[in-house]
């Protein structure tokens, strides 16, 4: 019998370079070629349904039938020019990945012909049988039908021939079933708070919106390698694997020369990327051994997402022909760093000015520290939420890993900032004197942050100079939900601005004190997030309990806030999700929980049952045997001594085989507890506080064994194969 893992490390080693990698070079007019962007609306609209279009993605306007008709066909002429066959609808459904249903363009027209058809009707809206995703119980099977309807300021793209339609996803009788649906909400509530905002500073904006630069972190891994690792094949995780002897310790690959076989994968996803238009600009070698990063520009929030979305899809089509895998896991490998996603993200205008940078004169400057201030108060009031929003089985295996943001959430703007902020917020009455002085200070802001060079790395929450970077995303993540709870919690908050400035105004105060009085109060509330030092600490976890925020260890009890009464009013008042919805995606997201470690425990008791307890007991009997063979061959009294080291080794494989296989058993029968309880809560409970346990300990054990055992018999590529084979 042929060892598994020796087979893969041969393929590896008799692998020849794949193809020329020439041809992987996008240039300036191969930009964007592959999506509906301006350029091809011009050349194939008529001008009628161009402005139409135009102002529907600006404005928000509804598109008319006919206009409809018109862009469906002028898309299908573009699509075809572009060697597209079929045509989908292509939309964020909750189980975190995209969802396609592929229609061709030829229709038969019964006369042995066919016709190509694509009409408006089919680019504006489409009822795709979807029963079978999860929805929460939002949809019973009678009513199971789901509509998928046009997102126009997405532009539509090809992919694999295959004209993509971004769209939204929801169900029969109107509730959102997908991510993109509160986005969209979210984002129009930003858009009308924002100028109201913008307009009490004394700044007329026709639009304000959020942008988002996110930064994907992914691990790669040989593709012989990874079929040989059943776990990684199920979980996209290592369940077990000793530590390689040489990891992450001497921080040799972070930012190192990217090796020549991932900088092949490089060029070719950034060659298709560059097509499909998505802008993306940085690589480099992450802190672990074969972990990458790869960063975009910034864009708008809602095209952002779909950029990330398609990217982690290009990732993974494109590593297998460079024979790769890419893991976007959090935590595929234990004890070196996993994946994250930096979401760096803030606000503009219409104008072009970023609301989150410190401007050029004082009146700007008073409205950056108006929009930071009230960042700062959301993040307060609703840190639980953002909390909730980035909770998942697998982000729990890197929050506060010492590598990672810890679980509490708070905030850093570096400690100019927060002097200038402390001075406003210890500003009493606003005199004329104290208007001068505090104008003064604000003048001299840009300044400030010119000099303010120091960024904190392990705040999950930091302000780095014309934005804030949310760095507790995961890797593996959809961003609409970090994003959706930031942006709601921040369109939440600029009307809360706008009703207590009006409220202080009301009752008398000037427009400066009714302005810097809130600003202070507010500096003053959120002051409980803030914190400059460091977040991996444990003196923080202290002074954090002190502070009363809170410190949400595991997925189940984060999301808990999402159906408080608090969330729940916030979501309502601001339209993005009713009642009924956010309890049908906190269900989802507990179920989706305790599947996860269902299929992690199930994958630890096969592998363990089936790859590692035989292997052992086979390496034992080889043991045995030798103890055997030299009590024949040695005198009686020589053997006793030898022996003993060699029976203890054996006795030694012997206990951790009894180990695994009782902790497997009754995991096992814990397992099977928690599968008999309905109730969703209890049962993510059960599998956290009573499955998940058993994790460590068989790793531990088997971890043990693979040290132990004569290395051409291990039947799992090991961490120095996976993280160093490239
Ligand atoms: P790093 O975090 O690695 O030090 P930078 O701070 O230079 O890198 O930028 C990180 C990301 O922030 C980039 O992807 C960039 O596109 C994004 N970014 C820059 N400005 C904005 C903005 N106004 N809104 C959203 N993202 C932004
Ligand atoms: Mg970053």
């Amino acid at each position: 019998m042929e060892n598994i893992r020796f087979k893969a490390l041969s393929a590896i080693m008799n692998r020849q370079p794949l193809r020329n990698q020439a041809e992987f070079r996008c240039n300036v007019e191969q930009f964007g070629e592959m999506t509906f962007g301006l350029e091809a609306m011009k050349k194939f609209l008529t001008e009628e349904a161009y402005k139409n279009l135009i102002n529907s993605i600006e404005r928000g306007d509804k598109i008319d039938r006919r206009i409809a008709d018109q862009v469906a066909a002028s898309l299908k002429a573009w699509a075809i020019s572009k060697g597209a066959t079929h045509y989908t609808h292509w939309f964020h459904p909750l189980t975190g990945n995209t969802a396609e249903k592929h229609d061709s363009f030829l229709d038969p027209a019964g006369d042995g012909k066919a016709i190509e058809k694509f009409k408006g009707s089919e680019l504006v809206q489409q009822e795709p049988d979807a029963s079978s995703f999860p929805s929460g119980g939002i949809r019973n099977t009678f009513e199971a039908r789901g509509y998928t309807a046009w997102d126009p300021t997405s532009p539509a793209f090809i992919l694999d021939s295959t004209l993509c339609i971004p769209t939204i996803f929801v169900s029969y009788t109107g509730e959102a079933l997908d991510y993109k649906t509160p986005l969209l909400r979210a984002l129009n509530e930003v858009d009308l708070a924002g100028k109201e905002v913008c307009k009490f500073l004394g700044f007329n904006e026709s639009r304000v919106f959020a942008t988002l630069g996110w930064e994907q972190e992914y691990f790669v891994v040989d593709a012989a390698l990874y079929a040989a690792r059943p776990d990684l094949m199920l979980t996209r995780r290592t369940v077990f694997g000793h530590a390689s002897a040489k990891d992450q310790q001497l921080s040799d690959h972070y930012f190192g020369t990217i090796p020549t076989r991932i900088m092949d994968f490089m060029k070719e996803y950034e060659y298709e990327a560059h097509r499909l238009g998505i802008p993306v600009k940085t690589r480099h070698n992450e802190v672990a051994p074969n972990q990458y990063e790869l960063a975009p520009v910034f864009e708008e929030v809602n095209l952002a997402i779909d950029h990330n979305q398609l990217m982690m899809h290009l990732l993974k089509r494109i590593a297998p022909k460079h024979n790769l895998v890419v893991l976007l896991h959090e935590k595929p490998f234990a004890k070196v760093n996993g994946s994250g996603k930096h979401n760096n993200w803030s606000l503009a205008t219409g104008s072009g000015k970023n609301l989150l940078a410190p401007g050029k004169n004082e009146k700007e400057n008073i409205r950056f520290l108006t929009f930071l201030t009230i960042v700062l108060k959301a993040v307060e009031s609703n840190s639980d939420l953002l909390r909730a929003a980035i909770a998942t089985a697998s982000n729990d295996q890197r929050l506060g890993g010492h590598e990672a943001p810890p679980a509490i959430i708070s905030a850093f703007v570096g400690s100019h900032l927060s002097q200038a902020l402390e001075e406003l917020a210890s500003a009493g009455k606003v005199t004329p004197e104290l208007k001068a002085e505090l104008d003064m200070k604000i003048s001299k802001i840009p300044g400030i942050m010119l000099d303010n060079t120091d960024r904190n790395r392990t705040s999950p929450f930091a302000f780095t100079g014309n934005k804030f970077e949310f760095r507790a995303v995961g890797s593996s993540q959809n961003c609409s939900t970090a994003m959706i709870a930031l942006n709601l919690i921040m369109a939440d908050q600029m009307k809360q601005f706008m009703k207590e400035v009006t409220q202080r105004i009301e009752a008398g105060q000037t427009k400066d004190e009714a302005l810097f009085g809130l600003l202070a109060a507010w500096v003053n509330e959120s002051s409980r997030i803030r914190f400059e030092g460091n977040c991996y600490s444990e003196e923080w976890k202290n002074e954090a309990a002190r502070r009363g925020l809170s410190n949400h260890a595991s997925a189940p009890e984060a999301l808990a806030a999402y159906v408080t009464p608090q969330t729940i009013a916030l979501f309502e008042r601001n339209n993005v999700l009713n009642e009924r919805e956010l309890r049908a995606r906190y269900d989802i997201k507990l179920e989706r929980y305790v599947m996860e470690l269902q299929i992690e425990s199930r994958v630890m008791g096969d592998l363990a049952t089936n790859h590692i307890i035989p292997i052992a007991i086979r390496y034992q009997n080889t043991l045995i045997e030798n103890v055997k063979g030299l009590k024949e061959v040695i005198d009686n009294k020589t053997f006793v001594n030898l022996a003993k080291n060699q029976v203890s080794y054996i006795k030694e494989i012997s206990e951790h085989i009894s180990n695994i296989k009782i902790a497997v058993e009754e995991m096992t029968e814990e397992r099977k507890k928690a599968n008999a309880i309905d109730d969703n809560e209890l049962k993510a409970a059960a599998y956290r506080d009573n499955v998940k346990p058993f994790f460590e300990t068989i790793r531990h054990e088997v971890d043990k064994l693979e040290m132990m055992v004569d290395d051409e018999l291990w039947p799992l590529p090991k961490y120095r194969e996976m993280l160093f084979a490239h």
